[in-house]
């Protein structure tokens, strides 16, 4: 991952700390064993990442505590070397579970602090025992409280230095400013879906102006995403098969992949791709010594049309969802 264009490997979050453009993703299929898990984020510290995302709900962070410890012991990483992030869930958004699964998230990581936590998606869902989309006659059963009340959890998460940064993920603009108006820390990062398919420019300009990163998820508009969130709906075209990506690639002698990736780290965007496979692991880290020119940069965003790979519409009636 050398630099050589000038573009920074890490930017400066509004806390004073530094977060590295590019990590891991780490959400799967269920089909996938956790070894296999272990075995991705391994590599990918091999490869030379330095940032890992993952999240309670994604059940895997047993599996990413076992690939970093392993790391440590062979003396190829610290603790310091690396940034770590996760998710409060839905399910734990009352005030007394909101340091329950932070905790839960650090025994499974083998961790005793995660370098920034995120508040997953805006809406809540009700508590029943472990399930993650509780459900009743069919229906996801979701809770009323209010993310602001959340934010204060999360503000009090940093006071104990069990989380060096806090954030949110899948905010809108107006939930940003809501939030922002009540909040006495201001989220470091929002994490949202981004790609040159759901191009977001608003967002991208409201959070610059408040000086909240972003980081991209998705980047290659998430082609293996678990079957429910692909009911009722067909992708116009996968991303990493548009021709427009091809020909910018072939032009830079580059993959499909390597652009949309690079795609935002020149903008000062976080990406966390995710695979499973080493080699597309190491190929996604050399995306910081090609820059993509001004008529690459629209011919990308020329392709915007809004469509979203990650949807939750069991959750679409809910006041605070953020997609509407
Ligand atoms: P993604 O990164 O857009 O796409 C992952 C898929 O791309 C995998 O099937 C992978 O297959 C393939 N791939 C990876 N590198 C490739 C390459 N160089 N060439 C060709 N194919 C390649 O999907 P995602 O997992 O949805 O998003 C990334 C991460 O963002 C997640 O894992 C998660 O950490 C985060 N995320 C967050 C949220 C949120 O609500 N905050 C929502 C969604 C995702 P192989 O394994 O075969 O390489």
């Amino acid at each position: 991952m050398e630099e050589s264009t000038g573009q920074p490997r890490k930017i400066e979050l509004n806390d004073g700390t530094y977060m590295p453009l590019l990590g891991l993703g780490t959400w799967k299929p269920e089909a996938v064993g956790q070894d296999m898990s272990q075995r991705a984020a391994e590599a990918a510290i091999a490869a030379g990442y330095r940032h890992i995302d993952t999240a309670y709900c994604y059940g895997v962070e047993t599996a990413v505590g076992k690939a970093i410890q392993s790391m440590i012991q062979q003396g190829i990483i610290r603790r310091q070397d690396m940034f770590i992030v996760s998710k409060l869930w839905g399910t734990h958004h009352a005030s007394e579970d909101i340091a329950v699964c932070l905790d839960k998230s650090l025994n499974d990581l083998q961790l005793d602090y995660l370098d920034l936590y995120l508040v997953h998606f805006p809406v809540g869902l009700k508590k029943m025992g472990d399930e993650l989309f509780p459900q009743k006659d069919g229906k996801v059963l979701t809770s009323d409280i209010d993310y602001v009340d959340v934010w204060k959890g999360m503000e009090a998460l940093k006071a104990t230095g069990k989380v060096k940064s806090i954030g949110v993920s899948n905010f809108s603009i107006k939930q940003l400013e809501r939030l922002l108006s009540v909040a006495k820390i201001p989220p470091a990062v929002n994490q949202v879906e981004l790609h040159p398919y759901l191009v977001q420019s608003d967002l991208i300009e409201y959070c610059k102006s408040k000086n909240i990163a972003l980081t991209a998820y998705s980047p290659f508009g998430s082609p293996g995403r678990p079957l429910e969130y692909q009911v009722g709906e067909t992708d116009p075209m996968l991303l990493l098969q548009d021709p427009v990506i091809g020909d910018i690639a072939k032009k830079h002698n580059r993959s499909r992949a390597q652009v949309l990736l690079r795609y935002h780290v020149q903008q000062d965007i976080v990406v966390i791709p995710k695979s499973m496979k080493p080699h597309h692991i190491l190929e996604n880290t050399k995306i910081f010594d090609f820059t993509l020119d001004e008529e690459d940069i629209n011919a990308l965003r020329s392709l915007n049309r809004g469509w979203r790979a990650c949807v939750i519409k069991e959750l679409e009636s809910h006041p605070f969802y953020p997609f509407k």
